[in-house]
């Protein structure tokens, strides 16, 4: 109930004024955000990757309903994969997209356009894309997209959302040799009629889509931060008799830094998802919707600085 309130508040236009107005500590947003500049980026990017993690950057932003929103979007990713080339950052630092923050609502030709544009950027500084997935209304677009920049770029990453009912085909259809699959349970509000709404029925249909990733022969990317999930995923990799190398666990920036450490000491790729940007609102409160006792900590901080 809280979860859907919080993210019904993440889609709200007033809701967004009313807390991005609001003089909220630059704490609450620092723990899951880089910052808002590119310098930001790039510093936090240089101390995760001194630290042993790899990292896939996010520029914030979603939901973009105006070409000129959508040509700044693809321009600071431009602009941060030239930045993290002349770095010698690429690899272990890769970029994270999302279609809707590209066109994809409004002009699906210009997003891939654009998306294109990106890998291009990416291909050329030594580094990846993974396509970020969002609400359920956008899988088909967002999978057709990748399915076409794959014969271009075929490193280009995809996401899956274990809660949605169609996840476990989609797993077959991309699990396939070369195939790079971020597993994550899904952040969105979903009706019952595409979605698992209960928490044993998300981690039970996890569980069997990681099943099918690990058996397959591309890359698993095995996004959670669940406990019993990544102890599976580590079970898996040895029962499939992968080599740490062959897939990779992955996490987003403030959550659970002990246990992304404790994974690179076991030998394990860890990569955390690190977003930066001046539009954290959505992004921020779907991470509280994931943990509504965190709520307790941004209500507070509003108001102090
Ligand atoms: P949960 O069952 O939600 O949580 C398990 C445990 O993890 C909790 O008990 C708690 O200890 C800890 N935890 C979880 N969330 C938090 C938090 N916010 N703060 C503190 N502790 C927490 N979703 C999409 O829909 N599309 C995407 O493209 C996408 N990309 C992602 C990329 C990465 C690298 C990751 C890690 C997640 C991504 N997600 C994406 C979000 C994902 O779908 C889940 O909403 C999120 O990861 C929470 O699920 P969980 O697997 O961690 O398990």
């Amino acid at each position: 109930m809280l979860r859907s309130v919080i993210l019904a508040a993440a889609r709200s236009d007033r809701v967004e004024r009313l807390v991005g107005t609001a003089p909220v500590s630059r704490d609450v947003v620092r723990r899951y955000v880089a910052g808002a500049a590119l310098d930001d980026a790039l510093k936090t990017s240089r101390e995760l990757v001194s630290s042993g993690l790899a990292v896939s950057l996010d520029y914030l932003g979603e939901d973009t309903t105006s070409p000129e929103q959508a040509a700044t979007t693809k321009q600071a990713y431009l602009d941060l994969l030239g930045a993290l080339s002349a770095e010698g950052l690429c690899p272990p630092v890769e970029v994270s997209i999302k279609l809707s923050a590209l066109g994809q609502l409004f002009d699906e030709k210009l997003a891939y356009r654009y998306a294109r544009e990106i890998c291009q950027a990416a291909t050329n500084a030594g580094t990846t894309v993974t396509v970020d997935m969002e609400d359920h209304t956008t899988t088909d677009s967002t999978l057709e997209l990748l399915m076409q920049l794959r014969k271009d770029f075929p490193d280009t990453g995809a996401v899956l959302q274990a809660y949605l009912r169609r996840t476990e085909a989609d797993c077959r259809e991309l699990a396939g040799a070369g195939s790079r699959v971020r597993l994550c349970k899904g952040a969105y509000d979903e009706p019952e009629s595409v979605a698992f709404q209960a928490k044993l029925d998300v981690d039970r249909s996890y569980v069997r889509c990681l099943n099918i990733l690990m058996a397959g022969e591309g890359r698993p990317m095995v996004a959670t931060h669940d406990p019993r999930m990544v102890a599976i995923a580590e079970d898996r990799a040895k029962w499939f008799d992968r080599s740490p190398d062959s897939f990779e666990f992955q996490m987003l920036y403030g959550i659970r830094p002990d246990e992304q450490r404790r994974l690179i000491a076991d030998g394990y790729t860890m990569r955390v998802y690190l977003p930066y940007g001046v539009q954290w609102y959505g992004y921020l409160m779907r991470r509280l919707a994931e943990r509504p006792a965190n709520l307790a900590f941004f209500l507070r901080s509003l108001g102090s600085r």
